[in-house]
């Protein structure tokens, strides 16, 4: 019997806590791969090349795009960003597991490639915490958090869209759930190849 690699796809509105839920699930299933995106944002403070993302100037993103290296792109918020193909492909070759922390529309591009991968949504638990928790975050200037605030509502209008829906109450929880959904989903029938222990 083998086991494939799942291919988890992660989004949410900014601030939702996408990136906090999945670093705890990394750390307790170290089994699990990030795919580093590659972003015409600037780096936060911080935020360090290849392991946040890999910083790339519009010019260099647009030849990724040509040369067709990415699975998916979308522009956000004025920035491109995209999930590098290769680092994706291999992990699935090699049955392991790995998460793509994206926009609702590279999910939508995805799931139109891979619609076994599985499809999750982290809500935060309402409008106000949401703000609360990306000022919290101090990383973002008044008029981004503006045009954050303003794409959450139709993000969140998306989430049926999605296999699962997480509402990021405290971490813990969330975390927990998570975890459940990635246990369900490595015992789901169709994803062992063959069952024949007699
Ligand atoms: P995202 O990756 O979705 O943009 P982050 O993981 O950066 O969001 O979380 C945004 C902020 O909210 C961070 O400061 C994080 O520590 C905080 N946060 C995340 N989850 C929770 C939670 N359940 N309760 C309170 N604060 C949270
Ligand atoms: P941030 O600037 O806060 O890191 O990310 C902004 C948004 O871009 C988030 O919704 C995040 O999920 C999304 N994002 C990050 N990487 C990718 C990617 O590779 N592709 C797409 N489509 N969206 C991404």
């Amino acid at each position: 019997m083998t086991a494939q690699g799942l291919l988890l796809v992660i989004s949410g509105p900014s601030g939702a806590g996408k990136g906090t839920v999945c670093r705890v699930l990394m750390s307790r299933q170290p089994q699990v791969r990030y795919s580093v995106s590659a972003t015409t944002r600037p780096p936060r403070t911080g935020e360090v090349e290849g392991v946040h993302y890999y910083f790339k100037t519009q010019e260099q993103f647009e030849a990724m795009i040509a040369q067709d290296k990415l699975i998916e792109w979308a522009k956000v918020y004025d920035n491109y960003y995209g999930t590098p193909k290769e680092p994706v492909m291999e992990a699935l070759r090699s049955g392991r597991d790995i998460i793509l922390e994206i926009d609702i529309q590279g999910a939508f591009q995805v799931k139109e490639k891979y619609p076994e991968g599985v499809y999750v949504f982290i809500a935060p638990p309402s409008l106000e915490e949401l703000r609360r928790r990306i000022e919290g975050r101090a990383t973002d200037a008044t008029e981004v958090i503006a045009k954050r605030m303003k794409a959450a509502a139709g993000e969140l209008d998306q989430a049926g869209k999605y296999d699962y829906i997480i509402v990021n109450d405290t971490v813990e929880t969330a975390a927990l759930k998570l975890e459940a959904i990635v246990t369900a989903e490595k015992c789901r029938a169709s994803r062992l190849s063959s069952l024949k222990p007699y």
